[in-house]
């Protein structure tokens, strides 16, 4: 019989982290999962989960001590309101999680690392439009990626290259473009665009307005978390070294976003545009050239499939939230 490969999870108790834990238990590996905290909607199934704050440099160690293989998905991160205004906290917290995980791999031993990258590396000259050309991977260079998240991203991708050429580590890198999917951060003000926008249509009533941040009209595109999870997991497989693209590449705008769900949620929705709040680039789209190439493969969930099934999971949670707070003063005065 083969021996169990045995994985760490980093950030097992985060939106993708979770979702990669039950995919590779599902698999039949041996997951240890690692977070500062557990998560958030559902009990993790990894094997042994810990939890363990990975800016810390014997943390890092232990994590990933007798482990043959390292997924990196611990990042302190969240949608573009909460990037743009913590870039110093982001800065500092995923340079020293990341460089000392990917350290600590190398000391113990570990045969393969993935590092998740992100869209947010790639130029803003290059997204300053809303019809903006899809993003090849060598349009990474010249730099001048998101300030503070983006920046950390890219110097990371170099360390991940730096440490298979000189240390033979053997490494992946995927720049995932938004994804999103139900167990996603949907309040608190880490959450992203298409959870937001589940949130606020299924809070509005029939013909209610909702905020949209900015004039709706910047492009993006969105993967479906399971198709971000199968693409993790053939990328890992994969002999493919250098960084790729995971995401959708049917660019759509924010208002049409807005609209989807809102036909989702059979709701007659308004726009209302702050123009005050933070946006992002003007426009993004991924080019998946390189990610049919390697992995003969790419994104099979549509954008309408994934959003029904997110806006019906929010709906149902917020649902939740509206039943309990009627049940306890009932059980108070019972
Ligand atoms: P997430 O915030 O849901 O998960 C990240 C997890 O890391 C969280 O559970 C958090 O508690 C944990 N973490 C933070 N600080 C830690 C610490 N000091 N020690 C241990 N754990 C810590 O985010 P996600 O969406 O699951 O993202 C996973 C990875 O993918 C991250 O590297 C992120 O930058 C990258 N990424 C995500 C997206 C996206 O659309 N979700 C896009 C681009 C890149």
């Amino acid at each position: 019989m083969s021996k169990q490969v045995r994985v760490l999870v980093t950030g097992a108790g985060g939106f993708i982290g979770h979702h990669l834990t039950k995919y590779l238990v599902e698999h039949g590996y041996w997951v240890r999962g690692v977070d500062i905290k557990e998560p958030e909607y559902e009990p993790t199934p990894a094997d042994e989960f810990s939890l363990l704050d990975l800016t810390r440099w014997e943390n890092c160690l232990q994590a990933t001590e007798g482990v043959d293989e390292v997924y990196g998905l611990a990042a302190n991160m969240g949608g573009i309101g909460f990037i743009e205004n913590h870039k110093a906290e982001i800065v500092r917290d995923n340079t020293l999680m990341n460089l000392q995980s990917i350290e600590a791999a190398r000391a113990n031993g570990v045969k393969r690392y993935l590092y998740t990258s992100s869209a947010c590396i790639y130029p803003g000259y290059l997204q300053d439009k809303t019809d903006v050309t899809p993003l090849r991977e060598e349009d990474a260079y010249p730099a001048d990626a998101e300030d503070g998240y983006g920046w950390e991203k890219l110097y990371m991708e170099r360390v991940c290259r730096h440490y298979t050429e000189d240390f033979g580590l053997d490494t992946r890198v995927v720049r995932f473009h938004n994804i999103f999917g139900p167990l996603g951060t949907y309040d608190g003000g880490r959450e992203k665009s298409p959870a937001a926008i589940c949130r606020k249509v299924a809070l509005a009533s029939g013909d209610d307005e909702i905020e949209v941040w900015g004039d709706g009209e910047q492009t993006r595109s969105y993967c479906y978390i399971d198709d971000c999870v199968e693409g993790i997991y053939r990328l890992m497989r994969s002999d493919h070294r250098d960084p790729i693209n995971l995401g959708q590449d049917r660019m759509i705008s924010i208002n049409e976003l807005v609209d989807i769900v809102s036909c989702i949620a059979g709701k007659t929705i308004c726009k209302r545009y702050d123009l005050t709040k933070p946006q992002g680039v003007r426009g993004r789209n991924s080019d998946n050239t390189r990610l049919r190439e390697v992995l003969k493969w790419e994104p099979q969930i549509s954008l309408e499939e994934g959003l029904d099934r997110t806006y019906r999971w929010i709906a149902d949670q917020l649902q939740g939230h509206v039943d309990r707070a009627v049940a306890v003063p009932m059980t108070v005065t019972s």
